[in-house]
């Protein structure tokens, strides 16, 4: 249920709400708007009525149901698209964010030779995978805690806040001190014990969308986040499984107008993975640009034909510089800058 606050309502009635809602059995998430304060009391849907008559108290506008199975990401809790900010860098306003790197970092000159190259093209946020979700226990699985040293090492070169993955819990206090958003991949989009840590942290998360998960499953892992008090989630799509073969993936572009009517949160678009080959990058950031996404996770690589993983789908920096420069009147003309 929402219990909608009259404006001005007084930080006591705000407080009286929340009490009354513990003592329901819900647990209650205030979400301050410009006007109101909306108050979402989230639980089992037991004593419902208990907080249907709450709509007594002088300072309470009205008690209505959140429809949806996911609550607090939803746009019937919060109307106003969630502006996240990472050192600065404001995901979901105005403004389109580029993150970009390589799929894995692979050492010192690779990853700050491409952070400085990404960076001069205009990205905002460096990405690289120091822990790699690989298909074969045989491949690549990236340099761990000197993959993330050199992160930082980039990082403190460009100025640029890093995202990378996080795979097991057990890394997560690793990952934690050499991050500025936390990734969780694909493959762990569903792994509820690994959301609902990241949600009891105070960084960003990036939630990739699953390789065959519905929106619905997708905004209900984003959901185990926000319950466990984190706000800051970006969701990703980076593409599902379908009977096509011609791409890696089937990138659903159509997921950003449906996401933006379901939820407040920023949206981004991964068409690197999301295509599999770097000659379908540009067009698919063009089209991510023009449907309405709020940035792009793109994989550039100075040496693509050397990268220890995702190479075939990697952009020279050349290439990406150039892209950049495209991807500018066409966000121009939906009323965004990127
Ligand atoms: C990645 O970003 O390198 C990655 C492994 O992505 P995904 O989880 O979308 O496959
Ligand atoms: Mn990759």
């Amino acid at each position: 249920m929402i219990i909608v606050m009259k404006a001005g309502a007084p930080q006591e009635a705000i407080e009286e709400v929340e009490r009354l809602i513990r003592e329901t059995g819900y647990t209650p998430h205030k979400l301050a708007g410009e006007m109101k304060t909306v108050i979402a009391a989230v639980g089992d849907g037991r004593d419902k009525s208990r907080l249907e008559s709450m709509e007594s108290l002088a300072y309470v506008e009205s008690v209505v149901p959140i429809l949806k199975p996911f609550k607090l990401c939803s746009r019937e809790v919060k109307k106003e698209d969630s502006i996240i900010d990472v050192e600065g860098v404001k995901i979901g306003g105005k403004h389109m964010v580029v993150m970009a790197g390589p799929c894995s970092v692979e050492g010192e000159e690779q990853i700050i030779g491409i952070a400085k190259d990404v960076k001069a093209a205009g990205a905002q946020i460096l990405r690289g995978g120091a822990f790699k979700p690989r298909t074969s226990p045989y491949s690549f699985q990236g340099m761990e805690e000197e993959g993330l040293k050199l992160l930082q090492k980039a990082k403190k070169e460009t100025g640029l806040p890093i995202v990378t993955e996080v795979m097991n819990p057990r890394d997560l206090d690793l990952i934690y001190k050499y991050s500025d958003i936390l990734q969780i991949g694909a493959r762990n989009m569903q792994n509820f014990s690994l959301l609902k840590l990241v949600g009891q942290t105070r960084k960003p998360v990036l939630l990739k969308r699953g390789l065959a998960n519905t929106i619905q499953e997708w905004l209900m892992s984003a959901e185990y986040i926000l319950s466990e008090g984190n706000r800051d989630v970006i969701l990703c799509e980076r593409g599902i499984r379908t009977f096509e073969t011609a791409t890696r993936n089937t990138l659903d572009l159509s997921a950003v107008p449906v996401l933006k009517e379901l939820t407040h949160l920023p949206v981004i678009i991964d068409p690197s993975h999301g295509t599999g080959y770097w000659q379908y990058v540009a067009s698919m950031s063009k089209a991510s640009v023009a449907c309405g996404a709020d940035g792009l996770m793109i994989e550039v690589h100075n040496r693509p034909e050397a990268a220890y993983s995702d190479g075939a789908q990697s952009l020279k920096p050349k290439k990406f510089h150039r892209l950049m420069e495209e991807l500018r009147p066409i966000a121009l003309a939906v009323g965004r800058t990127i």
